[in-house]
């Protein structure tokens, strides 16, 4: 009857809106870690199948700590919410952003592959760059051996080598 029908229906609202808020990101409205990782092993599959390439860029803002002890706490959020922004508007509609941690934040370029990936990554180290902060790029395609966090493994290592080299940077 009609009372049932309205019950199940506000479970199933409710229980969307415990997925959703479980997965998205409150400051930067960026999907977090679990929806990525998903995205991440249906792409390794798509890999092994030979159906379509994809890589990940790993972005750690540079010098963030030093960001907020000079403009404060509330100047690093926006920062965050920036940036945020400008890797949301430079991806195409299969694409992933992702906030992975507090200033770390991880684009998953579903069909792209390294070279067109560094591209982008660089198109979106320049438009950070304007917002007056930088930040370090590691650039990894997912190969047929690769587990997610090897995968991952690989574009942090690459982001460490750009911070190393003087930050600002893209490495592959
Ligand atoms: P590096 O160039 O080597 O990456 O230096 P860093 O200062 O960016 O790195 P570090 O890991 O030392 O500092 C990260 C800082 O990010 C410290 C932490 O307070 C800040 N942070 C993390 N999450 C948030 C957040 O949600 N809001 C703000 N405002 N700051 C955050
Ligand atoms: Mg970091
Ligand atoms: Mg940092």
């Amino acid at each position: 009857g009609q009372p049932d029908h309205h019950v199940v229906e506000a479970l199933d609202v409710h229980a969307n809106r415990v997925e959703k808020a479980g997965a998205i990101d409150h400051l930067t409205g960026l999907v977090n870690r679990r929806p990525v990782i998903q995205e991440m092993t249906a792409s390794l599959v798509a890999v092994v199948d030979d159906a379509y390439p994809s890589t990940v860029i790993m972005v750690d803002i540079d010098h963030f700590k030093q960001v907020n002890d000079t403009l404060g706490h509330a100047a690093g959020d926006d920062a965050l919410q920036r940036i945020a922004g400008v890797l949301s508007a430079l991806v195409r509609s299969d694409d992933t952003v992702c906030r992975w941690g507090g200033e770390e934040f991880l684009v998953v370029l579903r069909g792209t592959e390294r070279e067109a990936a560094t591209d982008l990554a660089d198109r979106m180290r320049a438009d950070i760059e304007r917002l007056g902060v930088t930040a370090s790029f590691g650039v990894a395609q997912a190969s047929e051996t690769s587990t997610v966090a090897e995968w991952v493994n690989r574009a942090d290592a690459a982001m460490y080598v750009a911070k190393r080299n003087g930050r600002n940077q893209v490495v592959v």
